[in-house]
């Protein structure tokens, strides 16, 4: 980075809507903060966005003063992209604005907002989108990596929800891509990331969803894996899109309703959301009950938007985290082997296999309908390495790469690259698979000098 002029910063402050933070002023550190506690970049300058026309400003200005540039959504990144050393970040997370048309079922949603800010305002009409399961994620960033939750089987990836973006791109114009204008750049930005440009307004379709849905937790022995394991990936393969059944293994969180004596034990658990009628919800998860002698369960008709919030205490930020993941278009028995075996020597007490089933509607779209290529995916599985201490972090990422290692000959081809860590860099062009090409492309076109580059990079041809 050039030096900055004292001069050159207060011109800028001068000439932006909200503040700019240097690293002595008051709020600049509560500012660089992100979930991943492993990550503590400091900023140059943070200048903290209220509107487009700031974007445009902060996007000049860093492209001028030739400062690295990031980008903070909602902050949740696992490889810590929203923040870099020394540079310039682009901090969007005060720009919450969102708007619902009831009518033609579509939500116009800022890039501050958080899954609860856009669960909220469209389930007071009985709508959503599909999103993630940690309400305190940022829409920004999983929408434009591919987002996946609850309701994708029945309605899709985020990005096969999403309708338009308004962008600010690197020479600074503002910008849409949807389906009519610059489809170029809407192909890209579906699923590649913040390579192209700073999204300032998202537009997506919406659906009616709930507002109460059938969904829960039943809570199993980790003696009885095998059998749950073996069940879940024969059962998942043919539910319905209404139901969807994810799979965690990890040690059991303090839950009211299981016994105490249960507490700090391992588990397998299994997450359950239907999202019809919940009479027909609960004849369809009937046999779940029949794969192991639960510990107990907590599973009833609830808000979905409460639903969207209950894992919020297990992933709370603060924690140190580092998650490796595949994609699996079938749960095979040596898959199931190796979760087991990784299952049964977890090295903390908030680390997780995580197995989220995808598949149903996110598999019907053509794999080069847009960047994000994965349809193959039916199963994404997180190995999601999570502990307290500077102390715990070379054990617990080695028994992350181990378990990511040991499961790597089963995986399909293609990667989230959401789930990607700040070492997977070289995961990337795996990531996207044959769409990487098309993507260089519109790199070069949209981003020829790589200014949006603290991200999962697509390096201009
Ligand atoms: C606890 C937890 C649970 C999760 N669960 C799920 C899940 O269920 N499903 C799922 O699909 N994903 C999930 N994720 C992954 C999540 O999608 C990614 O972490 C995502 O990057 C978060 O977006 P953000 O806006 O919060 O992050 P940020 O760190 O702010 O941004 C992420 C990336 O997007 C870029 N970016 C952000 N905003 C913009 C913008 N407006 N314009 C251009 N680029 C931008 C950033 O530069 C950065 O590269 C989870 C993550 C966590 C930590």
């Amino acid at each position: 980075m050039t030096q900055l002029q004292q001069g050159t910063i207060d011109t800028f402050r001068g000439q932006f809507g909200g503040p700019v933070f240097e690293p002595t002023d008051a709020g600049y550190h509560e500012a660089r903060q992100i979930w991943n506690a492993m990550i503590d970049r400091k900023p140059a300058l943070i200048a903290q966005c209220h509107s487009a026309e700031d974007v445009v400003a902060a996007v000049n200005f860093g492209r001028d003063q030739s400062m690295l540039v990031s980008i903070k959504g909602g902050g949740h990144n696992i490889a810590g992209n929203a923040v870099c050393d020394d540079g310039l970040m682009i901090d969007l997370s005060q720009m919450k604005d969102i708007e619902v048309d009831v009518e033609n079922r579509r939500a116009f949603v800022g890039p501050g907002c958080t899954l609860a800010d856009f669960d909220a305002a469209a389930q007071m009409h009985g709508l959503a989108t599909p999103l993630g399961i940690n309400s305190t994620t940022g829409v920004a960033g999983l929408t434009l990596g591919g987002g996946f939750g609850w309701l994708s089987r029945k309605h899709g990836m985020t990005v096969d929800n999403l309708i338009s973006a308004d962008m600010v791109t690197a020479n600074g114009r503002q910008t849409r891509a949807s389906a009519t204008e610059n489809p170029d750049l809407f192909w890209g930005t579906r699923g590649g990331g913040g390579n192209f440009g700073v999204v300032t307004r998202f537009e997506f379709q919406l659906h009616p969803v709930g507002p109460e849905l059938l969904s829960g937790l039943m809570v199993f022995p980790f003696d009885q894996a095998q059998s749950v394991l073996t069940q879940f990936a024969r059962f998942t393969e043919t539910m319905p899109d209404e139901l969807n059944v994810w799979l965690v293994i990890r040690h059991a969180p303090p839950l009211p309703f299981l016994p105490e004596s249960v507490h700090g034990e391992p588990i397998v658990a299994l997450a359950i959301c239907y999202a019809g009628n919940p009479e027909v919800g609960e004849k369809l998860i009937a046999p779940l009950r029949s794969f192991g002698d639960a510990h107990g369960e907590h599973v009833g008709v609830q808000p979905y938007a409460n639903w969207q919030q209950a894992f919020d205490p297990l992933l709370a930020d603060g924690a140190r985290n580092y998650w490796k993941s595949h994609n699996f278009v079938k749960l095979t028995d040596d898959v199931v082997r190796v979760a087991l075996e990784f299952g049964e020597k977890l090295p903390s007490p908030h680390c997780e296999i995580f197995i989220a089933s995808i598949g149903g509607q996110t598999g019907r779209v053509a794999h080069d309908a847009m960047a994000y290529s994965s349809r193959d995916a039916n199963y994404v599985m997180n190995v999601h390495g999570r502990w307290e201490t500077p102390g715990e972090d070379e054990h617990c990422r080695q028994w992350a790469r181990a378990f990511f290692e040991a499961a790597k000959p089963y995986a399909s081809g293609g990667a989230y690259i959401n789930f990607l860590s700040h070492d997977e860099t070289e995961r990337v062009e795996f990531a996207y698979g044959d769409a990487y090409k098309r993507l260089v492309e519109v790199k070069q076109k949209y981003d020829p000098e790589n200014l949006f580059r603290v991200n999962q990079n697509i390096r201009p041809g």
